[in-house]
């Protein structure tokens, strides 16, 4: 897919894991400068950063697929290159995940996210002729992204739109808009080096909803692809423009007794754990069956997870879930900025534990109803459920899901079980035996997207998502047989 190497990513991954990388204690950003460059593509006013968006559509339109991919490829190179700055800058500007595990997911997105390959035309001969079906591009894309994989969704949709021939103009999330910017900026500079328009993505100065508003209600914008919570996903589809949502997720893992439990225990706190439980791929909550509920636990302690007792998350929930209410005056808990994607240890010392960075998950026995179990925590807690039988397990993980069709996750050995559960939970993404990773191509086969499209079923998404369909007919003539 890639025209990088698999040797030349390995050793790139060995030299972060081995903290050899290049790293940027001295961060200068802001959403139109890194260092004192100033980046690329970025605009005050939405208007012209769709105006500009649409010119670089234009010039993809004008380039031969040999030349895209061309720009892919630079941007493949520079993302490995520079996932060290992207990862840095966006923990410096968030305050969320790791540092390390963010260069993986630019790594990934740079090696697995399909390029024009992933365009491909359907032939249709028979005694009328030929009818041809092509991909062709939808033309602006206006695309908002989330604050937990800034820079690789705007490069991993990037990659996607241009393959498929489109222009882009994003609407990141305010929190992240320097990381976000800095992706953009990336590809632009891509595109020069590989010989096409300076400018062919775009992003704002400011995002706000004001923007996203233009952005949604432009007749230049043709799709609207949108990463985010519950809210966004809602306000693109309302806005009566074709739209791809990427909505919340509340991934549920079940174990049973014929699971491997010592795989199953260091494979739930290395998915759930990663990038500090960001990714809305993540193992969320656990229901174990109740005679090896004990010995899973015992394994997830044996690689870095913290049990708490009840109390102790009752006194947690407190913490990390804020009370508020909405404009019907309605009371609902939201959680807390401050403390998604933060490290397990900086969680426990809120409520007066004090414990090192070996730390890498907090885990508590709970019940069903608890909040931890129904909210979508996005940080490395883990509630554990103990079920008497599959059936239960299944009912209650169907229920924790929320209906979102995002992510679950098993280990077992039992193919009834996970037939079982992989038909009631419906999900875009049911990962089996592995980290939740395995499900974006990180250990398990398949392309990587962070921008997995549940509700509008498009699912784990790629160039070919970004595309509508054509038809050419000739009739009675072009058949060769
Ligand atoms: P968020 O919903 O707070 O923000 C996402 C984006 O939407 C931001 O750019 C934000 O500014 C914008 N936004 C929010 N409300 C809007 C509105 N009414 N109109 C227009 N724009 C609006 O998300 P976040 O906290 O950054 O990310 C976490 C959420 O996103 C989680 O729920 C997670 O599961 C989900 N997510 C899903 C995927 C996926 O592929 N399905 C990937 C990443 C994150």
């Amino acid at each position: 897919m890639a025209n990088i190497t698999e040797a030349e990513i390995r050793k790139i991954v060995e030299s972060i894991i081995k903290g050899t990388s290049v790293a940027s204690n001295h961060l200068k950003y802001s959403s139109t400068e890194y260092d004192g460059r100033k980046l690329i593509g970025i605009y005050a006013d939405m208007n012209d950063a769709i105006d500009a968006a649409e010119r670089g559509y234009k010039a993809v339109r004008a380039m031969t697929v040999e030349q895209r991919e061309k720009i892919i490829t630079e941007i493949r190179k520079l993302t490995v290159a520079e996932a060290p700055i992207m990862a840095a800058i966006g923990v410096s500007e968030t305050g969320m995940g790791k540092v390390e595990h963010k260069k993986l997911k630019h790594i990934l997105v740079a090696e697995k996210t399909p390029g024009t390959e992933d365009i491909v035309s359907e032939a249709k001969t028979g005694d009328n002729g030929l009818t041809l079906t092509e991909m062709a591009p939808f033309g602006v894309v206006g695309s908002i992204t989330p604050s937990t994989n800034p820079s690789e969704t705007v490069i991993c949709n990037s990659i996607g739109m241009i393959a498929a021939g489109n222009g882009v103009v994003f609407n990141p999330h305010p929190n992240a808009i320097a990381t976000s910017n800095y992706a953009v900026d990336l590809v632009n500079r891509a595109s020069a080096a590989a010989g096409g328009p300076e400018i062919l993505v775009c992003s704002m100065v400011k995002p706000t909803l004001e923007s996203a508003g233009i952005m949604q209600s432009h007749p230049k914008i043709k799709l609207l692809v949108c990463t985010g919570g519950p809210g966004v996903v809602k306000a693109v589809l309302s806005s009566g423009k074709k739209a791809i949502g990427a909505g919340a997720g509340n991934p549920p893992v079940i174990v049973d007794d014929t699971a491997d439990i010592k795989k199953a225990g260091k494979d739930i706190i290395d998915g759930c754990c990663f990038d500090n439980n960001l990714p809305c791929i993540a193992e969320k909550e656990v229901f174990a069956f109740s005679n090896i509920a004990d010995q899973l636990i015992a394994e997830m302690q044996k690689n870095g997870a913290y049990l708490i007792t009840q109390e102790q998350a009752d006194q947690l929930v407190g913490v990390v879930l804020e009370e508020k209410t909405n404009k019907a005056g309605v009371k609902f808990k939201t959680v807390s900025r401050d403390c998604v994607g933060r490290d397990a240890d900086v969680l426990l010392a809120k409520i007066g534990i004090h414990v090192d960075k070996s730390v890498r998950c907090i885990i508590c026995e709970t019940y069903f109803m608890h909040e931890f179990v129904q909210h979508e925590l996005m940080m490395p807690i883990l509630p554990i459920v103990r079920v008497d039988n599959i059936e239960q397990a299944i009912e209650l993980a169907v229920k924790a899901e929320h209906g979102n069709r995002h992510t679950a996750h098993m280990h077992s050995k039992n193919i009834d079980h996970l037939s079982a559960f992989a038909k009631a939970v419906e999900t875009t993404i049911f990962v089996k035996n592995a980290p939740s990773y395995a499900g974006i191509g990180f250990g398990g086969e398949g392309h990587t997207t962070f921008t997995i499209a549940g509700p509008t079923g498009e699912g784990i998404t790629s160039a070919r998502s970004f595309t509508r369909k054509r038809r050419c007919v000739m009739a009675d003539n072009f058949r060769i047989i």
